[in-house]
């Protein structure tokens, strides 16, 4: 408890509830040994003397407040976070994901003595993705005669590369300079979603009802022509307005346009599958009530979960439904199904529009939960009620504390938690149930990372 209380030292306004803009956050990441702790003080400079004034809390900080030239930003410093030696890869991977995903702006640290590894070219492909802005700080360049090894950081795409000596102080003005360039004014995080229509894929195997459910909902409702403010539609989506809401139906040209089942179409049907769920926020998974589940029905759901989406299940062509079927049905939801029991499932008729109203209660829920963010002081009150009811289990007479915890992102929900020893799956898995159970999510996938530290 003692612990969970000394960790909430962060909020001061993280979760953007006060009266002042969040400031922007700058992570810093990279492999291990490239320099980034060094950077990071070299970056706070005197500022962490008065950190390290209360002891205990230093090493547990994940974020500290940072200024230059007069400009204030909250720095992320992953260079504390343990990382495995076995599957070292991945582990900075996943860790530069997380770190990604809380910053508005990333700086990439690169030892420039070394040059870029595999591993640095799996981050690299994270920041690309991620469209954040990059600053590239090619580190270890202690004199001129390294700048050569700087220069050849180029080829990793992410622009200039900054040829910084974080351990004498060498080019880090330079650097800071372009890290304020780079770093919007404030911050993205708690800051309410860019105005516009909410975005819905409607998806499920070929013949589940999809055109059948988009005439039907397009067809009672009025398809917006004109262009609503702050809409980014492409000439595939359409814009329909449901109950006075307008909502953008994306990919809906492919939907429309029955392709012709072919050899190979399969495989075309799941990519484009794929682009929609990724242009949506929510997906409507239909499903063909009528039938016995398939493969093809299953890997629909995964990919939404995968994409990390809103998720809805339609079961459509209710109105075929054999009361016999019924139980199958049942074990069905049961077995198939499991790993969604959190999403809204309606039973409707896109043939006849039965219930077909009942659609937008539930994308609106499923939206809610995926825009859902826990208050840091909560998420940790929350925690430390949940162990102090039910411990960790005992493993080898020692047992894994929970330190910390922290929502990283939303859209959808990502927390992480900070222990000093790896949880077991159950235990993982109470975390999330729990979680659930109290803070609600119906209709959202929700992610924990486990952060191991010393
Ligand atoms: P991290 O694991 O990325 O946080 O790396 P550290 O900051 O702990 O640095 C790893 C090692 O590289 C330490 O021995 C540092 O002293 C050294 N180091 C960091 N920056 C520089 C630099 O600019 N030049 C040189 N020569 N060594 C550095
Ligand atoms: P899509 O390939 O997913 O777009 O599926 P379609 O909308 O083209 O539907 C395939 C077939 O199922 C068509 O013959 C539809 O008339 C029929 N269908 C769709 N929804 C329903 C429903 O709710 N009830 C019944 N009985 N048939 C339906």
């Amino acid at each position: 408890d003692d612990d969970l209380a000394l960790l909430q030292h962060d909020g001061d306004d993280e979760d953007g509830t006060g009266a002042e803009a969040p400031l922007p956050v700058l992570a810093i990441v990279g492999r291990p040994n490239v320099g980034k702790s060094t950077l990071v003080n070299r970056i706070l400079g005197r500022r962490e003397a008065v950190v390290e004034d209360k002891p205990g809390v230093t090493r547990d900080r994940v974020s500290y407040p940072a200024e230059w030239s007069g400009r204030r930003f909250t720095l992320v410093d992953t260079g504390g976070w343990e990382v495995d030696v076995a599957g070292i890869d991945k582990r900075v991977a996943e860790q530069a994901e997380v770190a990604i995903a809380l910053a508005d702006a990333v700086v990439f640290v690169v030892d420039a003595t070394v040059g870029s590894t595999d591993t640095d070219e799996q981050v690299v492909r994270l920041l690309h993705r991620s469209g954040k802005p990059v600053v590239l700080c090619a580190n270890k360049v202690d004199g001129p005669a390294a700048e050569a090894d700087a220069a050849v950081l180029w080829s990793l795409g992410l622009g200039e590369p900054h040829p910084v000596s974080a351990l004498h102080g060498r080019g880090t003005g330079d650097l800071l300079d372009a890290i304020l360039d780079a770093l919007p004014e404030t911050s993205a995080h708690g800051v309410l979603r860019p105005a516009g229509p909410r975005r819905v894929a409607l998806v499920g195997r070929p013949n589940v009802g999809k055109s059948s459910l988009l005439n039907k909902v397009a067809g009672a409702e009025r398809v917006v022509v004109d262009d609503v403010a702050g809409t980014t539609r492409d000439p595939v989506d359409e814009l329909i307005e449901l109950k006075g809401v307008p909502w953008v139906f994306v990919d809906t040209a492919g939907i429309r346009r029955r392709v012709h089942q072919t050899t190979g179409a399969d495989f075309y049907a799941s990519l484009r599958t794929q682009a929609a769920i990724e242009k949506a926020e929510v997906a409507v998974v239909l499903l063909d009530a009528s039938q016995p589940m398939t493969e093809q029905d299953t890997r629909v759901v995964q990919q939404v979960i995968d994409a990390g989406r809103a998720l809805v299940i339609a079961y459509n062509k209710w109105d075929l439904m054999d009361e016999d079927r019924r139980p199958y049905l049942e074990r069905e939801i049961e077995k198939e199904l499991v790993q969604v029991t959190w999403a809204p499932r309606v039973n409707i008729s896109a043939k006849t529009g039965w219930h077909a109203e009942r659609l937008v209660p539930a994308l609106e829920t499923a939206l809610d939960s995926w825009d859902m963010r826990i208050p840091t002081g909560r998420l940790n009150a929350f925690l430390g009620e949940l162990v102090a009811a039910h411990p960790h289990p005992l493993r080898g007479g020692k047992q894994p504390r929970i330190l910390f915890a922290t929502q990283a992102s939303t859209r959808p929900p990502r927390f992480v938690v900070f222990t000093t020893g790896f949880l077991d799956p159950g235990y993982r898995r109470y975390i999330e149930r729990r979680l659930r159970e109290t803070f609600g999510f119906e209709g959202t996938p929700i992610t924990i990372s486990v952060r191991v530290r010393e």
